[in-house]
């Protein structure tokens, strides 16, 4: 199994001379297990190349894809509108999401192509797209691979998955602040009230339920969107920081961390450092982390 990244940053796209190393474009990662079936990890500007690149192999005949979403925020969902694929008659698109909201998964993802925002719906799009809640806990088959959605504390909810195929495994785990303050229900603007008993134990619950999912994983993609001082202002975006995420993978005994969804205002020159410093820390731990970069493509597997 192999993993490509087409999209490693966090928010909204930021492409330019300040980024061309790491990459601008958001979230999107492509699984590609040895027998060529493949799965597709959010949908965010990344996902229009992948798209270019997924119709070309195919010389235009009709596939199925299959999308995993963390989340609908836009940072992830973006690239839906632009993924060639779904212009290709016969093509069909099964698009997974945790549905938080009271409304169906289709308008809340079809959204972005509603009339005043874009000029053609995707239901009009040839390729017949279709939508699938999940739920974490509850695994999936998905023609060779066997995914388990895990549950992620981020505004109004996110899921993770870890994905087994070829005998290895790999987990995306983004988008997910650390398990101190409660958003999986609310939105941040409501403010971070003092925990209740029953939010402590919920959030308990969803780091216990994390770790234990991540037990074995050879390869971790995980939200390490802030720096640890950056975090301390924002603790109510719902993003980590490589302390969290290496504290989570040290837990989980797990072989190697990738450091993902990179905030928008880091630069390559930041990203040098950042990857030279936690790259460090890692070996300290017995944890190898690479820093993700637009186009990088990295087996999984031991080495
Ligand atoms: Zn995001
Ligand atoms: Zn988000």
């Amino acid at each position: 199994m192999d993993i490509t990244f087409w999209g490693v940053r966090g928010s909204y796209p930021v492409p330019g001379p300040q980024t061309v190393r790491y990459g601008g474009q958001t979230s999107c990662v492509e699984v590609r297990a040895a027998d060529g079936t493949g799965l597709i990890l959010d949908a965010g500007t990344g996902m229009r190349a992948l798209g270019q690149k997924l119709a070309r192999e195919s010389g235009g005949a009709p596939h199925v894809h299959h999308v995993l979403l963390s989340h609908v925020h836009w940072d992830h969902i973006q690239g839906l509108p632009f993924f060639e694929p779904a212009y290709i008659p016969g093509t069909k698109i099964a698009v997974y999401a945790l549905l938080t909201a009271s409304d169906e998964l289709h308008q809340v993802i079809g959204g972005i192509t509603r009339h005043e925002f874009f000029p053609v719906p995707l239901e009009a799009a040839p390729a017949q797209i279709e939508y699938h809640e999940v739920d974490p806990g509850v695994r999936m088959q998905l023609d060779g691979f066997d995914v388990l959605p895990i549950a992620l504390n981020h505004p109004y909810g996110a899921v993770g998955y870890r994905v087994d195929a070829d005998g290895t495994s790999v987990a995306y785990i983004a988008d997910t602040a650390p398990f101190d303050e409660v958003l999986h229900k609310q939105h941040f603007l409501r403010g971070l009230e003092t925990l209740t008993d029953e939010d402590r134990s919920s959030l308990d619950q969803i780091r216990a339920d994390l770790v234990a999912a991540l037990v074995g994983v050879d390869t971790v993609v995980y939200d390490t969107h802030f720096l640890p001082d950056e975090y301390k202002r924002f603790p109510h975006y719902g993003h980590s920081t490589p302390e969290h995420a290496l504290e989570i993978c040290g837990e989980a005994k797990v072989r190697r961390l990738v450091l993902y969804h990179h905030a928008p205002s880091h630069d390559d020159d930041l990203m040098d450092e950042v990857a030279k410093s936690y790259r460090a820390k890692g070996a300290a731990q017995g944890i190898d982390v690479i820093t993700s970069a637009e186009g990088m493509i990295l087996k999984v597997g031991p080495p």
